[in-house]
């Protein structure tokens, strides 16, 4: 672990050893008293050629970095997990083949300001482009970091009636940029509001700013989430380094409001493309109560090229995951359709060989083994549930095998289900 003084509160950098615990838990404090220009970071961090170059550019996407992080980076490593996340270099700047302004069609199934709809009962309300500090990867730089970019009253007023609008909608993902770094008056309202909407089954928030600066998870937050549950928390981790006391303690805070938390990692070059380092995070979040939930393939966006990995290695790594650690603490894989078609999941293949009469498998330690097929299986004999119908209709039930789609290509569904949108 990078050297600081650990004090009641953490690690700190000497920089900023002399400032008051109250100051330094306050989660506005660590806010105002980021770092983004050249000067300030070199006295924290001994910045490469490469740092100093990107910190001069005029094309920069935002940098901003809470004391707290930086006081987890290694400032004499460049090879720092930590600091390559949040520090740019000039590799940020090239440009590589695949390059894609907006990696998952985001634009395109932007039916509102900040709303992206692609499946049929859930969607994405963006309701900032802040955040606590600015990922080098970010798969929304398109707009995130730009206050120009910020969206206002209006935006959430005409988002919150797209969602009223929209029966089928179950399930709203809060994201951004950051909610949680947006005024907790704001995001106690907007979520207070979709909440009233009868059909929202479950309202969920998308965050890093606790990796950041887990003071943010203080008792106005958990208080709002309370309020409005079924309520789920999504966290995004990328190293164990990341996994601190502090954002233990928030994570501990988090879980007694009873959101379930989960949490999503990019996977990236050199940061965590290892099965050690995976491994390591996957059991760590486990430990704090952490469901991991996706890994992702990093995107093909701008400034990200030079984090991509092989989909080979994101195979390998959940290879080297499922079977050798809790179940619990194994993440689907998964990349973001560069054409908008969602998340596709992609696994390492345990079926060898399969018939209606048997399965050839193979376990996680590689032994072979074979499933007989029961004779005369009949699907279709499960009788129609008896409920009362949900809140907002479930997508139709029938499922397009991969032979359907080999006889009849058509297009994948959209937000309205069946032919598109
Ligand atoms: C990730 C995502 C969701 C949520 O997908 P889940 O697999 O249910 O977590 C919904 N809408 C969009 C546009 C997404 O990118």
């Amino acid at each position: 672990m990078p050297s600081g003084v650990r004090s009641e509160s953490g690690a700190r950098h000497p920089r900023w050893a002399d400032v008051p615990e109250t100051e330094w838990t306050d989660p506005r404090w660590q806010m105002t008293h980021r770092l983004r220009r050249a000067s300030q970071l070199r006295e924290v961090i001994k910045l490469t050629e490469e740092e100093e170059s990107a910190l001069g550019s005029d094309d920069l996407f935002r940098v901003d970095i809470t004391p707290y992080f930086l006081s987890l980076i290694d400032g004499d490593d460049p090879r720092c997990p930590l600091r390559r996340q949040v520090v740019p270099t000039s590799r940020e700047m090239e440009a590589f083949d695949g390059w894609l302004p907006d990696a998952n069609s985001e634009v395109e199934h932007e039916p509102v300001r900040g709303i992206i709809h692609k499946y049929p009962d859930r969607l994405v309300m963006l309701v900032t482009s802040s955040c606590t500090s600015y990922c080098r990867y970010c798969t929304r730089s398109r707009f995130v970091g730009d206050g120009q970019q910020n969206y206002s009253r209006t935006d959430w007023r005409e988002q919150i009636r797209y969602i009223r609008e929209s029966p089928r909608v179950r399930d709203v993902l809060i994201s951004g940029g950051d909610p949680l770094s947006m005024a907790r008056k704001r995001l106690a309202e907007i979520v207070a509001e979709i909440r009233e909407i009868p059909h929202v089954e479950i309202i969920r928030l998308g965050t890093r700013a606790p990796v950041f600066n887990p003071f943010v998870v203080d008792d106005e937050l958990c208080d709002i989430i309370e309020a409005n549950h079924p309520m789920w928390v999504n966290i995004h981790v990328n190293h164990p380094y990341e996994i601190t006391p502090e954002l233990a303690a928030a994570c501990s805070r988090l879980a007694r409001t009873g959101a379930p938390i989960g949490a999503q990692a990019v996977l990236l070059a050199g940061i965590n493309d290892s099965v050690e380092v995976q491994r390591r995070l996957c059991t760590e979040l486990v430990r704090i109560r952490v469901r991991p939930y996706y890994l992702y393939q990093c995107d093909s966006v701008r400034g990200a090229g030079h984090f991509r990995t092989s989909v080979t290695k994101g195979i390998e790594i959940i290879e080297g995951l499922r079977g050798h650690i809790s179940g619990y603490a194994v993440p689907t894989y998964v990349i973001d359709s560069p054409g908008g078609g969602g998340k596709i999941p992609v696994a390492p293949n345990y079926l060898l060989s399969l018939s209606p009469e048997r399965a050839v498998l193979r376990n996680w330690a590689g032994e072979v083994s074979e499933y007989q097929g029961p004779a005369g299986y009949r699907s279709g004999t499960t009788p129609p549930l008896r409920l009362p119908e949900p809140s907002a209709p479930l997508p139709p039930s029938d499922v397009r095998t991969v032979s359907d789609m080999l006889s009849a290509p058509r297009s994948p569904a959209g937000p309205e289900g069946g032919g598109g949108a």
